[in-house]
């Protein structure tokens, strides 16, 4: 069986809109699929009647959050993207979002580059937007060759664009999965590049709050990462989780359903969704 818990579609940074996802991950031999967009459950909503069949759809949404002045990800699995809770959430992070992107643009503009606002407000439509937005229009202006080096230059981890402010804090974005029926999954622990003493601080403010599973696989990664993940999830008690974490169709690396297996007789999040 494969599980693909953690995808995103153009309702937030993605480039396919949820049907086009829901048809390639059938055509990957996806059996249980989560679109878990950033800050956004509104896949679910164009999704519409269309939630039965191949793949097994699990509600789920990609939370942003602050921990220790760095961007952590939660994503909530099986929850009920009704939840008032959890909509109340995502009105403040949309807020939170728009607030953020105001001061990018402030940023970059300082940097010399034209106001890109008006520019990614119109190519992130009705998604909320991120800095994959502003990374397009670096690349389209001709600022950068690509957006790998719009990330390094100008929207990476401590670059102008890297604002991180404005996000619910990490027990607040937990709570509001727990009242929409979710659990709280800790999204690529290996992308954050802590130290293994950091990593292991941040997985216990995360317990702490509630959380109970890990993503021991992240897309593409090497069994060094995938065993030190494991030995973390076992440690901590918390149940394994696996997604690709697709984006584009055009980055085959990251495609989905396509990962490494996990572990034998590790548990994992979805042996409490099968009673
Ligand atoms: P945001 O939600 O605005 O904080 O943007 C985070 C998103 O940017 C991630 O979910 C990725 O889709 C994308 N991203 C982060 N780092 C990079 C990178 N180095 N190159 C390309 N995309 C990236
Ligand atoms: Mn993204
Ligand atoms: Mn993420
Ligand atoms: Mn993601």
């Amino acid at each position: 069986m494969i599980y693909d818990l953690h995808t995103h579609s153009n309702a937030s940074d993605g480039s396919l809109d949820p049907d086009e996802l829901l048809a390639l991950a059938a055509q990957n031999n996806v059996d249980v699929l989560s679109i878990t967009d950033h800050d956004t459950v509104s896949a679910y909503d164009r999704l519409g009647a269309r939630q039965q069949g191949t793949p097994l759809l699990i509600p789920g949404i990609e939370l942003s959050t602050t921990w220790a002045g760095r961007g952590i990800h939660i994503v909530g699995l099986n929850i009920d993207p009704a939840s008032s809770t959890l909509c109340r959430g995502i009105v403040e992070q949309q807020a939170a979002r728009l607030k953020r992107a105001r001061k990018i643009a402030d940023r970059l503009t300082r940097l010399g580059i034209d106001n890109p606002f008006d520019a990614v407000c119109e190519m992130a439509g009705d998604a909320g937007i991120g800095r994959p937005h502003f990374a397009r229009h670096l690349v389209a202006t001709g600022v950068t060759k690509d957006t790998a080096t719009a990330f390094r230059k100008y929207l990476g981890t401590g670059k102008a664009g890297d604002v991180r402010s404005g996000w619910a804090e990490l027990s607040e974005v937990i709570r509001w999965i727990q009242a929409a029926g979710g659990e709280a999954v800790l999204a690529h622990p290996a992308k954050y590049k802590f130290t293994a003493t950091k990593l292991r601080c941040l997985i216990k403010d995360f317990v702490n709050a509630g959380g109970t599973a890990i993503e021991v696989i992240s897309g593409q990664q090497d069994s060094a990462t995938t065993k030190k993940l494991a030995d973390i999830a076992t440690d901590f008690e918390l149940a394994a989780s696996t997604g690709s974490d697709f984006h584009h169709p055009e980055l085959s690396w990251s495609a989905p359903g396509r990962f490494p297996a996990l572990p034998d007789n590790i548990e994992t999040v979805w042996t409490s969704w099968q009673s």
